[in-house]
Protein backbone atom coordinates (compact mmCIF):
# COMPACT_ATOMS: atom_id res chain seq x y z
CA UNK A 1 0.00 0.00 0.00
CA UNK A 2 1.16 3.31 -0.79
CA UNK A 3 1.07 6.75 1.47
CA UNK A 4 -0.73 9.70 0.07
CA UNK A 5 -1.13 13.03 1.53
CA UNK A 6 -4.66 15.06 1.15
CA UNK A 7 -4.05 18.90 1.42
CA UNK A 8 -7.15 19.24 2.65
CA UNK A 9 -9.04 22.96 2.68
CA UNK A 10 -10.78 23.17 5.81
CA UNK A 11 -12.66 26.37 5.28
CA UNK A 12 -13.17 29.75 7.34
CA UNK A 13 -14.11 28.04 11.08
CA UNK A 14 -17.95 26.82 10.17
CA UNK A 15 -17.64 23.15 9.94
CA UNK A 16 -20.45 23.25 7.02
CA UNK A 17 -18.16 25.20 4.91
CA UNK A 18 -15.65 21.93 4.16
CA UNK A 19 -16.22 20.64 0.47
CA UNK A 20 -17.70 17.34 0.77
CA UNK A 21 -14.24 15.87 -0.95
CA UNK A 22 -12.52 17.42 2.06
CA UNK A 23 -15.02 15.51 4.72
CA UNK A 24 -14.51 12.23 2.58
CA UNK A 25 -10.48 12.34 2.88
CA UNK A 26 -10.67 12.92 6.16
CA UNK A 27 -13.03 10.10 6.89
CA UNK A 28 -10.62 7.91 5.55
CA UNK A 29 -7.31 9.53 7.14
CA UNK A 30 -4.90 7.73 9.35
CA UNK A 31 -3.31 10.45 10.03
CA UNK A 32 -4.84 13.96 10.67
CA UNK A 33 -2.29 16.76 10.71
CA UNK A 34 -4.00 19.85 12.07
CA UNK A 35 -3.19 23.79 12.84
CA UNK A 36 -5.37 25.96 14.71
CA UNK A 37 -7.48 27.91 11.94
CA UNK A 38 -9.43 24.60 11.35
CA UNK A 39 -12.04 24.02 13.42
CA UNK A 40 -11.14 21.45 15.97
CA UNK A 41 -14.47 20.02 15.45
CA UNK A 42 -13.03 18.38 12.26
CA UNK A 43 -11.14 15.69 14.53
CA UNK A 44 -14.45 13.85 15.06
CA UNK A 45 -14.87 13.18 11.57
CA UNK A 46 -11.51 11.01 11.27
CA UNK A 47 -11.46 8.08 12.32
CA UNK A 48 -11.36 7.11 15.97
CA UNK A 49 -7.93 5.43 15.66
CA UNK A 50 -6.52 8.05 13.33
CA UNK A 51 -3.48 9.39 14.83
CA UNK A 52 -3.85 13.39 15.16
CA UNK A 53 -0.70 15.56 15.31
CA UNK A 54 -1.24 18.93 16.45
CA UNK A 55 1.18 21.50 14.56
CA UNK A 56 -0.62 24.54 15.12
CA UNK A 57 1.01 27.98 14.81
CA UNK A 58 0.34 31.40 15.86
CA UNK A 59 1.96 34.36 15.31
CA UNK A 60 4.86 34.41 17.47
CA UNK A 61 4.01 31.08 18.85
CA UNK A 62 5.70 28.78 16.56
CA UNK A 63 5.22 25.43 17.23
CA UNK A 64 6.75 23.49 14.83
CA UNK A 65 8.43 25.08 11.78
CA UNK A 66 7.41 24.49 8.29
CA UNK A 67 10.08 22.52 7.45
CA UNK A 68 9.60 20.03 10.27
CA UNK A 69 5.33 20.17 9.37
CA UNK A 70 6.64 19.04 5.84
CA UNK A 71 9.45 16.42 7.10
CA UNK A 72 5.74 15.09 9.04
CA UNK A 73 3.95 14.14 5.90
CA UNK A 74 6.68 13.01 4.10
CA UNK A 75 7.81 10.52 6.75
CA UNK A 76 3.76 9.17 7.45
CA UNK A 77 3.19 8.82 4.23
CA UNK A 78 6.43 6.68 3.10
CA UNK A 79 5.09 4.51 6.30
CA UNK A 80 2.16 4.06 3.61
CA UNK A 81 0.18 6.27 5.69
CA UNK A 82 -3.31 8.02 4.21
CA UNK A 83 -2.77 11.30 5.44
CA UNK A 84 -4.93 14.45 5.72
CA UNK A 85 -3.41 17.70 5.90
CA UNK A 86 -6.10 19.87 7.33
CA UNK A 87 -5.17 23.52 6.35
CA UNK A 88 -7.60 26.86 7.66
CA UNK A 89 -9.44 28.09 4.23
CA UNK A 90 -7.66 27.08 1.24
CA UNK A 91 -4.67 25.21 1.27
CA UNK A 92 -3.43 27.50 -1.60
CA UNK A 93 -4.30 31.05 -0.41
CA UNK A 94 -1.45 32.11 1.92
CA UNK A 95 -1.50 28.87 3.67
CA UNK A 96 1.78 27.37 2.50
CA UNK A 97 0.23 24.92 0.61
CA UNK A 98 2.12 25.19 -1.73
CA UNK A 99 5.32 24.76 -0.51
CA UNK A 100 4.14 21.93 1.24
CA UNK A 101 3.20 20.51 -2.15
CA UNK A 102 6.16 21.27 -3.41
CA UNK A 103 8.57 19.05 -1.13
CA UNK A 104 6.16 16.42 -1.35
CA UNK A 105 6.76 16.69 -5.35
CA UNK A 106 10.40 16.73 -4.51
CA UNK A 107 10.04 13.41 -2.49
CA UNK A 108 8.13 11.82 -5.04
CA UNK A 109 5.05 10.95 -2.47
CA UNK A 110 1.95 11.40 -3.85
CA UNK A 111 -0.61 14.07 -3.09
CA UNK A 112 -4.19 15.40 -3.74
CA UNK A 113 -5.42 19.13 -3.19
CA UNK A 114 -8.62 20.05 -2.08
CA UNK A 115 -9.64 23.40 -2.28
CA UNK A 116 -11.45 25.52 0.85
CA UNK A 117 -13.34 28.32 1.27
CA UNK A 118 -10.85 31.10 1.45
CA UNK A 119 -11.07 33.69 4.54
CA UNK A 120 -11.74 36.27 2.45
CA UNK A 121 -14.45 34.91 0.58
CA UNK A 122 -16.64 33.60 3.88
CA UNK A 123 -15.71 36.40 5.84
CA UNK A 124 -16.91 38.97 3.33
CA UNK A 125 -20.14 36.42 2.68
CA UNK A 126 -21.00 35.99 6.49
CA UNK A 127 -20.20 40.17 6.53
CA UNK A 128 -22.85 40.41 3.74
CA UNK A 129 -20.26 42.12 1.42
CA UNK A 130 -20.32 40.80 -2.15
CA UNK A 131 -17.07 40.64 -3.07
CA UNK A 132 -17.28 41.99 -6.36
CA UNK A 133 -21.04 43.56 -7.82
CA UNK A 134 -21.19 44.90 -11.15
CA UNK A 135 -22.43 48.39 -9.71
CA UNK A 136 -19.05 49.18 -7.47
CA UNK A 137 -16.22 47.36 -9.21
CA UNK A 138 -14.70 44.63 -11.55
CA UNK A 139 -11.63 43.31 -9.81
CA UNK A 140 -10.87 41.50 -6.95
CA UNK A 141 -7.34 41.18 -5.21
CA UNK A 142 -5.70 39.10 -2.13
CA UNK A 143 -3.04 40.98 -0.40
CA UNK A 144 -1.16 39.43 2.35
CA UNK A 145 -0.35 41.87 5.10
CA UNK A 146 2.28 40.06 6.99
CA UNK A 147 5.90 41.12 6.85
CA UNK A 148 8.57 38.21 6.60
CA UNK A 149 11.85 38.67 6.17
CA UNK A 150 11.94 37.95 2.63
CA UNK A 151 9.18 39.13 1.02
CA UNK A 152 8.50 43.15 3.03
CA UNK A 153 4.78 44.25 2.12
CA UNK A 154 6.67 47.28 1.46
CA UNK A 155 8.25 45.65 -1.47
CA UNK A 156 4.47 45.58 -2.68
CA UNK A 157 3.65 47.72 -5.70
CA UNK A 158 1.07 49.93 -3.68
CA UNK A 159 1.08 52.57 -6.64
CA UNK A 160 -0.57 50.06 -8.77
CA UNK A 161 -2.51 48.07 -6.11
CA UNK A 162 -3.88 51.00 -4.56
CA UNK A 163 -5.89 52.33 -7.88
CA UNK A 164 -5.72 49.38 -10.22
CA UNK A 165 -7.85 46.84 -8.17
CA UNK A 166 -11.47 47.51 -6.97
CA UNK A 167 -12.02 45.09 -4.22
CA UNK A 168 -8.94 44.63 -2.13
CA UNK A 169 -8.85 41.71 0.78
CA UNK A 170 -5.60 41.75 3.24
CA UNK A 171 -5.09 38.62 5.31
CA UNK A 172 -2.72 38.62 8.48
CA UNK A 173 -3.03 42.54 8.21
CA UNK A 174 -3.99 43.66 11.63
CA UNK A 175 -0.08 44.12 12.89
CA UNK A 176 0.15 45.95 10.19
CA UNK A 177 -2.91 48.14 9.14
CA UNK A 178 -1.05 51.47 9.76
CA UNK A 179 0.93 50.45 7.21
CA UNK A 180 -1.60 49.41 4.85
CA UNK A 181 -3.87 52.13 5.10
CA UNK A 182 -1.29 54.69 5.04
CA UNK A 183 -0.13 53.17 1.43
CA UNK A 184 -3.07 52.95 0.13
CA UNK A 185 -4.41 56.57 0.65
CA UNK A 186 -0.30 57.97 -0.23
CA UNK A 187 -1.01 56.45 -3.61
CA UNK A 188 -4.15 57.61 -4.24
CA UNK A 189 -6.69 55.30 -2.75
CA UNK A 190 -9.53 57.69 -0.86
CA UNK A 191 -9.44 58.31 2.51
CA UNK A 192 -13.27 57.85 2.32
CA UNK A 193 -13.09 54.27 1.10
CA UNK A 194 -15.29 51.88 3.32
CA UNK A 195 -13.55 49.41 4.76
CA UNK A 196 -14.33 45.94 6.69
CA UNK A 197 -12.57 44.13 9.25
CA UNK A 198 -13.91 40.76 10.28
CA UNK A 199 -13.06 39.08 13.04
CA UNK A 200 -13.10 35.19 13.53
CA UNK A 201 -15.37 34.58 10.52
CA UNK A 202 -18.15 32.74 10.18
CA UNK A 203 -17.64 31.48 14.05
CA UNK A 204 -20.30 32.87 16.36
CA UNK A 205 -17.43 35.23 17.60
CA UNK A 206 -17.80 37.00 14.43
CA UNK A 207 -17.09 40.50 14.80
CA UNK A 208 -17.07 43.40 11.89
CA UNK A 209 -16.38 46.40 12.23
CA UNK A 210 -17.04 48.89 9.20
CA UNK A 211 -15.04 52.43 8.62
CA UNK A 212 -13.26 54.58 6.23
CA UNK A 213 -9.17 53.94 5.06
CA UNK A 214 -9.05 57.39 7.11
CA UNK A 215 -10.69 56.31 10.27
CA UNK A 216 -10.08 52.72 10.60
CA UNK A 217 -7.12 52.02 12.60
CA UNK A 218 -8.58 55.12 15.46
CA UNK A 219 -11.54 52.70 15.26
CA UNK A 220 -9.99 49.32 15.42
CA UNK A 221 -7.59 50.84 18.11
CA UNK A 222 -10.70 51.67 20.07
CA UNK A 223 -12.29 48.47 19.33
CA UNK A 224 -9.09 46.59 20.97
CA UNK A 225 -10.08 43.91 17.66
CA UNK A 226 -7.30 41.42 17.27
CA UNK A 227 -6.26 39.32 14.43
CA UNK A 228 -7.39 36.65 12.97
CA UNK A 229 -9.07 39.53 11.09
CA UNK A 230 -8.99 39.96 6.97
CA UNK A 231 -9.53 43.74 5.74
CA UNK A 232 -11.70 44.39 3.13
CA UNK A 233 -11.15 47.44 1.00
CA UNK A 234 -13.89 48.76 -1.69
CA UNK A 235 -16.81 49.95 -2.51
CA UNK A 236 -18.49 46.85 -2.29
CA UNK A 237 -18.32 46.89 1.81
CA UNK A 238 -21.15 49.59 1.97
CA UNK A 239 -23.71 46.90 1.12
CA UNK A 240 -23.42 45.22 4.14
CA UNK A 241 -25.51 47.58 5.68
CA UNK A 242 -28.31 46.15 3.49
CA UNK A 243 -26.84 42.32 3.26
CA UNK A 244 -26.09 41.32 6.23
CA UNK A 245 -27.80 38.15 7.30
CA UNK A 246 -25.03 36.52 9.48
CA UNK A 247 -24.53 38.71 12.38
CA UNK A 248 -28.48 40.05 12.53
CA UNK A 249 -30.00 36.67 13.20
CA UNK A 250 -31.93 36.87 16.71
CA UNK A 251 -29.71 34.94 19.24
CA UNK A 252 -26.33 35.65 17.28
CA UNK A 253 -23.57 36.35 19.68
CA UNK A 254 -25.59 34.54 22.73
CA UNK A 255 -24.02 32.10 25.04
CA UNK A 256 -26.38 29.55 25.25
CA UNK A 257 -25.97 26.05 27.78
CA UNK A 258 -27.71 23.17 26.67
CA UNK A 259 -28.69 20.81 29.63
CA UNK A 260 -30.15 17.73 27.80
CA UNK A 261 -29.02 13.94 27.52
CA UNK A 262 -25.85 14.71 25.30
CA UNK A 263 -27.82 12.29 22.66
CA UNK A 264 -30.84 14.36 22.84
CA UNK A 265 -29.01 17.39 22.66
CA UNK A 266 -28.08 17.58 19.04
CA UNK A 267 -31.39 18.32 17.51
CA UNK A 268 -31.77 21.46 20.14
CA UNK A 269 -28.13 22.69 19.37
CA UNK A 270 -29.28 22.75 15.66
CA UNK A 271 -31.95 24.66 16.34
CA UNK A 272 -30.64 27.38 18.71
CA UNK A 273 -27.64 27.57 15.88
CA UNK A 274 -29.93 28.30 12.64
CA UNK A 275 -30.81 31.58 15.32
CA UNK A 276 -27.56 32.22 15.52
CA UNK A 277 -26.61 31.64 18.75
CA UNK A 278 -23.91 29.30 20.15
CA UNK A 279 -24.92 26.21 21.89
CA UNK A 280 -22.60 24.40 24.71
CA UNK A 281 -23.71 20.92 25.55
CA UNK A 282 -23.41 20.57 29.47
CA UNK A 283 -25.93 17.21 30.10
CA UNK A 284 -27.10 17.12 33.15
CA UNK A 285 -29.09 14.32 32.71
CA UNK A 286 -27.14 10.43 31.71
CA UNK A 287 -29.54 7.75 30.99
CA UNK A 288 -29.02 4.44 33.33
CA UNK A 289 -30.55 0.76 33.32
CA UNK A 290 -33.13 0.08 36.23
CA UNK A 291 -32.14 -1.21 39.45
CA UNK A 292 -33.17 -4.69 38.20
CA UNK A 293 -34.92 -5.84 34.45
CA UNK A 294 -37.15 -8.51 36.40
CA UNK A 295 -40.39 -6.45 36.31
CA UNK A 296 -40.21 -5.38 32.59
CA UNK A 297 -39.19 -8.58 31.68
CA UNK A 298 -41.90 -10.12 33.37
CA UNK A 299 -44.59 -7.83 31.84
CA UNK A 300 -42.69 -8.68 28.22
CA UNK A 301 -43.44 -12.48 28.48
CA UNK A 302 -46.78 -11.19 29.18
CA UNK A 303 -47.55 -9.15 26.27
CA UNK A 304 -49.57 -11.56 24.54
CA UNK A 305 -52.26 -10.62 27.08
CA UNK A 306 -51.72 -6.79 27.15
CA UNK A 307 -53.87 -4.83 25.04
CA UNK A 308 -52.15 -1.51 24.82
CA UNK A 309 -48.78 -0.27 25.21
CA UNK A 310 -48.16 3.37 25.95
CA UNK A 311 -44.54 5.12 25.31
CA UNK A 312 -44.22 8.05 26.43
CA UNK A 313 -40.05 9.15 25.16
CA UNK A 314 -37.71 8.05 23.03
CA UNK A 315 -35.39 6.71 25.98
CA UNK A 316 -38.64 4.56 26.77
CA UNK A 317 -38.82 3.37 23.44
CA UNK A 318 -35.28 2.51 24.03
CA UNK A 319 -35.25 0.07 26.81
CA UNK A 320 -38.71 -1.66 25.43
CA UNK A 321 -37.57 -3.19 22.38
CA UNK A 322 -33.90 -3.65 23.67
CA UNK A 323 -35.28 -5.70 26.82
CA UNK A 324 -37.43 -7.28 23.58
CA UNK A 325 -34.66 -8.46 21.71
CA UNK A 326 -32.97 -9.59 24.80
CA UNK A 327 -36.20 -11.75 25.41
CA UNK A 328 -35.65 -12.97 21.95
CA UNK A 329 -38.89 -11.40 20.37
CA UNK A 330 -39.16 -8.82 17.94
CA UNK A 331 -42.01 -6.82 17.01
CA UNK A 332 -44.26 -9.44 15.57
CA UNK A 333 -44.53 -9.89 19.55
CA UNK A 334 -46.50 -6.77 19.43
CA UNK A 335 -49.06 -8.22 17.25
CA UNK A 336 -52.88 -6.95 18.27
CA UNK A 337 -51.32 -4.44 21.45
CA UNK A 338 -52.60 -1.24 20.76
CA UNK A 339 -49.21 1.42 20.63
CA UNK A 340 -49.88 4.55 22.38
CA UNK A 341 -46.89 7.54 21.62
CA UNK A 342 -47.45 10.53 23.44
CA UNK A 343 -45.97 12.87 20.88
CA UNK A 344 -44.52 13.14 17.44
CA UNK A 345 -41.06 12.69 18.33
CA UNK A 346 -42.02 9.84 20.37
CA UNK A 347 -43.78 8.58 17.18
CA UNK A 348 -40.93 9.05 15.08
CA UNK A 349 -38.29 6.57 17.44
CA UNK A 350 -41.35 4.33 17.57
CA UNK A 351 -42.03 4.35 13.56
CA UNK A 352 -38.00 3.67 12.98
CA UNK A 353 -38.49 0.26 14.70
CA UNK A 354 -41.10 -0.63 11.91
CA UNK A 355 -43.87 -0.20 14.34
CA UNK A 356 -46.97 2.61 13.17
CA UNK A 357 -48.47 3.84 16.42
CA UNK A 358 -52.15 3.26 16.61
CA UNK A 359 -52.82 6.40 18.92
CA UNK A 360 -51.04 9.95 19.65
CA UNK A 361 -52.71 12.69 21.41
CA UNK A 362 -52.97 15.90 19.45
CA UNK A 363 -51.79 17.81 22.27
CA UNK A 364 -48.32 16.90 23.46
CA UNK A 365 -49.22 16.49 27.85
CA UNK A 366 -49.67 13.07 29.56
CA UNK A 367 -52.98 14.41 30.43
CA UNK A 368 -53.88 14.05 26.87
CA UNK A 369 -52.99 10.80 26.61
CA UNK A 370 -55.17 9.34 29.71
CA UNK A 371 -57.83 11.77 27.66
CA UNK A 372 -57.59 9.67 24.54
CA UNK A 373 -57.23 5.85 26.10
CA UNK A 374 -60.38 7.35 28.36
CA UNK A 375 -62.52 7.85 25.02
CA UNK A 376 -61.17 4.56 23.72
CA UNK A 377 -62.45 2.66 26.56
CA UNK A 378 -59.79 1.03 28.82
CA UNK A 379 -62.13 -0.69 31.64
CA UNK A 380 -60.97 -4.30 31.73
CA UNK A 381 -57.96 -3.98 29.66
CA UNK A 382 -54.35 -4.43 30.78
CA UNK A 383 -52.18 -1.16 30.27
CA UNK A 384 -48.55 -1.79 29.72
CA UNK A 385 -46.68 1.77 30.68
CA UNK A 386 -42.79 0.91 30.48
CA UNK A 387 -41.54 4.57 32.31
CA UNK A 388 -38.84 6.71 33.79
CA UNK A 389 -38.08 5.71 37.78
CA UNK A 390 -39.34 9.47 38.51
CA UNK A 391 -42.15 9.86 35.87
CA UNK A 392 -45.27 11.30 37.24
CA UNK A 393 -48.11 9.17 38.73
CA UNK A 394 -50.72 10.81 36.62
CA UNK A 395 -51.25 8.15 33.55
CA UNK A 396 -50.99 4.80 35.81
CA UNK A 397 -53.33 6.77 38.69
CA UNK A 398 -56.20 8.38 36.19
CA UNK A 399 -56.15 4.83 34.36
CA UNK A 400 -56.55 2.67 36.99
CA UNK A 401 -59.48 5.22 38.42
CA UNK A 402 -61.48 4.68 34.73
CA UNK A 403 -60.67 0.47 35.62
CA UNK A 404 -57.81 -0.53 33.30
CA UNK A 405 -55.24 -2.82 34.81
CA UNK A 406 -52.07 -0.56 34.68
CA UNK A 407 -48.51 -2.29 34.79
CA UNK A 408 -46.03 0.41 35.32
CA UNK A 409 -42.81 -1.26 35.33
CA UNK A 410 -39.43 1.18 35.36
CA UNK A 411 -37.50 1.17 32.18
CA UNK A 412 -34.99 3.29 32.70
CA UNK A 413 -33.60 5.65 35.33
CA UNK A 414 -32.36 9.49 34.63
CA UNK A 415 -28.86 9.89 36.44
CA UNK A 416 -26.86 12.89 36.96
CA UNK A 417 -23.71 12.34 34.99
CA UNK A 418 -20.52 11.92 37.05
CA UNK A 419 -18.63 14.44 36.61
CA UNK A 420 -19.71 17.83 35.01
CA UNK A 421 -20.51 19.89 37.49
CA UNK A 422 -17.32 21.65 37.98
CA UNK A 423 -17.69 22.23 34.33
CA UNK A 424 -20.76 24.18 34.41
CA UNK A 425 -19.52 26.35 37.69
CA UNK A 426 -16.32 27.52 35.54
CA UNK A 427 -18.81 28.21 32.64
CA UNK A 428 -20.58 30.55 34.86
CA UNK A 429 -18.02 31.48 36.88
CA UNK A 430 -16.42 32.77 33.64
CA UNK A 431 -19.09 35.15 33.11
CA UNK A 432 -19.49 34.74 29.50
CA UNK A 433 -22.91 32.82 29.55
CA UNK A 434 -26.24 34.67 28.63
CA UNK A 435 -28.71 31.66 29.30
CA UNK A 436 -29.68 28.39 30.40
CA UNK A 437 -32.42 26.09 28.87
CA UNK A 438 -34.27 23.41 31.02
CA UNK A 439 -36.29 21.10 28.96
CA UNK A 440 -37.61 19.10 32.09
CA UNK A 441 -37.92 19.20 35.64
CA UNK A 442 -34.85 17.07 35.81
CA UNK A 443 -32.62 18.95 34.66
CA UNK A 444 -33.45 21.91 36.85
CA UNK A 445 -32.69 19.56 39.49
CA UNK A 446 -29.79 17.66 38.29
CA UNK A 447 -28.16 21.27 36.81
CA UNK A 448 -28.87 22.89 40.05
CA UNK A 449 -27.38 20.07 42.38
CA UNK A 450 -24.27 19.25 40.26
CA UNK A 451 -22.96 23.31 40.26
CA UNK A 452 -24.06 22.50 44.30
CA UNK A 453 -23.80 25.99 47.08
CA UNK A 454 -24.29 29.27 45.36
CA UNK A 455 -25.76 28.04 42.03
CA UNK A 456 -28.58 30.76 42.30
CA UNK A 457 -26.02 33.10 42.64
CA UNK A 458 -23.98 31.77 40.01
CA UNK A 459 -26.98 32.09 38.18
CA UNK A 460 -27.85 35.71 38.90
CA UNK A 461 -27.23 37.09 35.21
CA UNK A 462 -28.09 34.51 33.28
CA UNK A 463 -31.69 34.78 31.53
CA UNK A 464 -33.49 31.07 32.78
CA UNK A 465 -35.40 29.67 29.53
CA UNK A 466 -38.14 26.68 30.57
CA UNK A 467 -40.14 24.57 28.20
CA UNK A 468 -43.48 24.70 30.16
CA UNK A 469 -45.38 24.57 33.36
CA UNK A 470 -43.56 21.55 35.35
CA UNK A 471 -40.04 23.05 34.74
CA UNK A 472 -40.90 26.30 35.41
CA UNK A 473 -42.17 25.50 39.08
CA UNK A 474 -39.94 23.20 40.12
CA UNK A 475 -36.97 26.42 39.11
CA UNK A 476 -38.93 28.27 40.76
CA UNK A 477 -39.19 26.17 44.27
CA UNK A 478 -35.39 26.00 43.53
CA UNK A 479 -35.28 29.74 43.90
CA UNK A 480 -34.44 30.89 39.93
CA UNK A 481 -36.48 33.31 38.35
CA UNK A 482 -37.36 32.29 34.72
CA UNK A 483 -37.13 34.98 32.21
CA UNK A 484 -39.58 32.91 29.62
CA UNK A 485 -41.79 30.37 29.24
CA UNK A 486 -43.65 28.89 25.45
CA UNK A 487 -47.30 28.29 25.14
CA UNK A 488 -46.07 25.57 22.92
CA UNK A 489 -44.26 23.02 24.79
CA UNK A 490 -41.71 22.16 22.30
CA UNK A 491 -38.54 22.88 21.43
CA UNK A 492 -39.72 25.25 18.72
CA UNK A 493 -41.50 26.52 21.11
CA UNK A 494 -39.10 27.61 23.56
CA UNK A 495 -36.81 28.60 21.03
CA UNK A 496 -39.30 30.92 19.47
CA UNK A 497 -39.94 31.94 23.36
CA UNK A 498 -35.97 33.06 23.25
CA UNK A 499 -35.91 34.72 20.10
CA UNK A 500 -39.08 37.13 21.26
CA UNK A 501 -37.26 37.73 24.68
CA UNK A 502 -34.47 39.11 23.07
CA UNK A 503 -36.13 40.50 20.44
N1 LIG B 1 -5.22 29.55 4.02
C1 LIG B 1 -6.02 30.46 4.78
C2 LIG B 1 -5.28 31.70 5.17
C3 LIG B 1 -4.20 31.48 6.18
S1 LIG B 1 -3.34 32.94 6.57
C4 LIG B 1 -7.29 30.82 4.00
O1 LIG B 1 -7.38 30.51 2.83
O2 LIG B 1 -8.19 31.38 4.59
C5 LIG B 1 -4.09 33.38 8.09
C6 LIG B 1 -4.98 34.59 7.92
O3 LIG B 1 -6.22 34.19 7.37
C7 LIG B 1 -5.34 35.30 9.19
O4 LIG B 1 -4.31 36.16 9.60
C8 LIG B 1 -6.58 36.03 8.79
O5 LIG B 1 -6.26 37.17 8.05
C9 LIG B 1 -7.23 35.04 7.86
N2 LIG B 1 -8.24 34.20 8.53
C10 LIG B 1 -8.25 32.89 8.65
N3 LIG B 1 -9.39 32.47 9.25
C11 LIG B 1 -10.10 33.57 9.51
C12 LIG B 1 -11.37 33.83 10.10
N4 LIG B 1 -12.14 32.83 10.56
N5 LIG B 1 -11.82 35.09 10.17
C13 LIG B 1 -11.06 36.11 9.70
N6 LIG B 1 -9.86 35.93 9.16
C14 LIG B 1 -9.38 34.69 9.04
Amino acid sequence: MKGIVYLIGAGPGDPGLMTVKGLECLRRAEVVVYDYLANPAFLDEAPEDAERIYVGKRKGKHHRPQEEITRLLVEKARLGKVVARLKGGDPYVFGRGGEEAHTLHLEGIPFEVIPGVTAGFAAAAYAGIPLTHRDYTTSLGLVTGHETPAKKISSIDWDRLATGVGTLVFYMGMANLPLIVGKLMAHGRSPQTPVAIIRWATTPHQKTLVATLGTVEERVHQAQLKPPAVIVVGEVVGLREKLRWFDNRPLFGKRILVTRTAEQAGSFTKLLEAQGAEAIACPVIAIAPPAGWDELDGEIRDLGKTDFLILTSANGVDAFFARLAVAGLDVRALHGVQVVSVGPKTSQTISARGIRPDLEPAEFRAEAVVELLKKEGVSGKRVLYPRAELARKLIPAELAAAGADVHAPVAYRTVPPEGGGERIRDLLAEGGIDAVTFTSSSTVENFLDMVGEGAQRLLERVDVFSIGPLTTATAERRGLSVSAQPEAYTLEGLIESMVEYYQ
